[in-house]
């Protein structure tokens, strides 16, 4: 099932539950505005190729459209459409002043040098500068896109609009505007959210394991936090295999493992087992933090845990829901969970606006009430409508941008 469709059915089961009229459920599933575009760009070699770009503008109801720009081969417009709508979802959990929209090239950037790709950064906005601006559309880094990426955006944008604010891209190096806890936001947000969670359920956060897939950005800042709390992080994995430990395991240091020797299975303790298997293995919080539909109808049986707090966007499928929620394992969905990223987002472009600087404890301090009343608002509804999370997730947020719409 593509991404799209698998956005579509979870709005359909949210709108029914909400009672939604149909003209209302129509307008929610066509984005604003579809832009696709070509990218002609000389190369290195002195020839000239043309590369396909994006930016769906799903809903403004709530504020301007936001959300990253993915450089990857797979980047489609069905895939960058089912992103928007949960950027707009994402952005309606939080209750920030934004909506949603998502873009992309397709391309892979690692056949590209440093040149070429700031020539395509340049260009995706040369094709995108009369429909992005601070009040209009803000995008942002996502997958293969990063904070030089931003910086070269945002000085294109300058140059062809005069705009001086740098408020019209977020996740921009911090010597050119980018926001104190941009990089630890997201796991930070996430942490936030766990607690939440574990508390609602009567668990404790004193010797709960935790399995995270994916020792990236977001799963790596996630499981320092949380065993400083006092969690106990008994697996980690990346592209190469994963690591599970009862013992517990020291997130930092096996970082420094992943650095140094390219993965976390060269760390010195710990049973090595596949990508397939960490996922299956005893704990009482699965974090997935790496890819898309990594908990299916064929592994979803065999999740041992309590709780599946997804970092990562999209891991559970909606067939791997159902079997979830069968067996009373909470999903903290994603539109939630790594909500804690767009936020600091829109922290940047409040401070550009405002011309002002936070420190990193004034961004955190703003950023825990947002998760925490998040978390309430799906948790309410939770109770109130006897749905998982996910459904609660949409449900709340469906509201409030039908509710902007009006
Ligand atoms: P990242 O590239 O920093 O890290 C991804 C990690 O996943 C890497 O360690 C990689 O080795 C690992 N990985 C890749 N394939 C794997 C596999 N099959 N099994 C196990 N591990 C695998 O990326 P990130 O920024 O941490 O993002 C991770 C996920 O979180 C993505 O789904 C992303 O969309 C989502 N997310 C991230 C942010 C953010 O601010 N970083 C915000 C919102 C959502």
């Amino acid at each position: 099932m593509s991404a799209f469709s698998n956005a579509m059915q979870q709005l359909d089961s949210a709108a029914k539950k909400l009672g939604l009229d149909a003209v209302v459920v129509k307008k929610l599933k066509e984005p604003n505005y579809v832009h696709e575009f070509e990218i002609p760009m000389a190369m290195d070699d002195g020839s000239q190729k043309t590369f396909k770009g994006y930016r769906v503008q799903c809903s403004n109801a709530r504020g301007p459209y936001k959300g990253g720009i993915r450089f990857h081969s797979q980047v489609d417009l069905d895939e960058v459409s089912a992103l928007a709508f949960w950027m707009a979802i994402k952005t309606a959990v939080v209750n920030i002043p934004m909506g949603g929209g998502k873009g992309g090239v397709s391309i892979n950037p690692k056949e590209l040098s440093q040149s070429e790709l700031e020539k395509l950064s340049r260009g995706w906005v040369q094709k995108m500068a009369q429909h992005i601006g601070p009040n209009i559309d803000v995008p942002a880094p996502d997958v293969n896109t990063n904070p030089q990426i931003m910086d070269w955006m945002v000085d294109e944008y300058e140059k062809i609009t005069g705009d001086t604010t740098r408020a019209t891209f977020t996740g921009k190096s911090l010597e050119h505007g980018g926001s104190e806890g941009r990089g630890t936001a997201t796991g930070q947000g996430g942490f936030y959210v766990l607690e939440e969670l574990v508390r609602a359920l009567g668990m404790h956060t004193d010797g709960t394991t935790v399995v995270i897939q994916g020792f990236g950005n977001a799963g790596y800042h996630f499981g320092v936090l949380a065993r400083v709390a006092g969690y106990r992080i008994v697996g980690v994995s990346d592209s190469k295999g994963g690591i599970y430990d009862p013992n517990g395991l020291d997130p930092e240091a096996v970082m420094k493992t992943k650095q140094e020797k390219g993965s976390v299975i060269n760390y010195e303790s710990g049973i090595k087992l596949t990508n397939k298997e960490i996922l299956e293995q005893e704990c009482d919080v699965l974090v997935p933090a790496a890819l898309e539909n990594q908990i299916t109808a064929e592994n979803a049986t065999n999740i041992k845990a309590k709780i599946v707090l997804e970092l990562a966007n999209g891991p559970t499928t909606p067939e791997a829901d159902v079997i979830l929620w069968s067996k009373k394992i909470y999903v903290a969905p994603d539109v939630l969970t790594n909500a804690g990223g767009v936020t600091v987002s829109y922290f940047e472009w409040d401070q550009n606006l405002k011309n002002e600087h936070w420190s990193e404890s004034e961004v955190f301090a703003k950023l825990e009430p947002i998760m925490k009343d998040a978390f309430k608002a799906v948790w309410d509804a939770h109770k109130q409508h006897t749905v998982d999370l996910r459904t609660a997730a949409l449900m709340v947020a469906v509201q409030r941008i039908v509710d902007a719409m009006k």
